[in-house]
């Protein structure tokens, strides 16, 4: 009988860390090492933005909708992957690129508009629309500004 460790062990795929994986994940290693792939946090999720990443492995696609801070992903992983619901969920924030329409001098505040903790803000400028400007502080990297954005102008990333 192949011992269930070993076997996954043997399987596991090296892991992109650069990809945003579920909130309140302790560590990326005890992730990449622990995470069987079951796919119990996929049907867990309440916005479904949880999607089979790399390998097999779930990941978070924020075109799809926000993360609501739910905690359902960690309740519901069988393994001890999961910090508490009362730590920080993770370090993720918003940027936002240069093919954003104030940028290029279009009026649009749809991210703003969007952003719960009121993180984004708008710079007014002389000769030109206000620009948006993340306060990092501020910013949970729940990523409901980013299916928003008309021009996908804005990502989440681990800082
Ligand atoms: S906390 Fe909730 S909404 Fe966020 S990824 Fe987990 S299950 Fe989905
Ligand atoms: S529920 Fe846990 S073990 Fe299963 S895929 Fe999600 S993170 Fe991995
Ligand atoms: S990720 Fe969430 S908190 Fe951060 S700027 Fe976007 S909407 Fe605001």
């Amino acid at each position: 009988m192949v011992d269930i460790s070993k076997r996954r062990f043997f399987t596991r795929k090296k892991i992109d860390s650069k990809q945003i994986r579920l909130p309140w994940v302790n560590s990326i290693q005890a992730f990449s090492d622990l995470c069987t792939r079951c796919g119990h946090c996929i049907d867990a999720c309440e916005t479904s933005i949880i999607i089979k990443g790399d390998g097999g492995y779930p990941s978070i696609d924020f075109t799809i909708d926000e993360c609501t801070f739910c905690y359902k992903c960690a309740e519901i992983c069988p393994e001890p992957i999961f910090n508490s619901e009362d730590s920080q969920p993770w370090d993720a924030k918003a940027s936002i690129n240069d093919s954003c329409l104030a940028h290029h001098n279009v009026e649009c505040r749809s991210c703003g508009d969007a952003c719960e903790t009121m993180a984004i803000q708008f710079k007014l400028r002389l000769g030109g629309v206000a620009l948006p400007k993340i306060e990092l502080g501020e910013c949970s990297g729940c990523g409901a500004c980013v299916s928003i954005c008309p021009t996908s102008s804005i990502s989440v990333s681990n800082l």
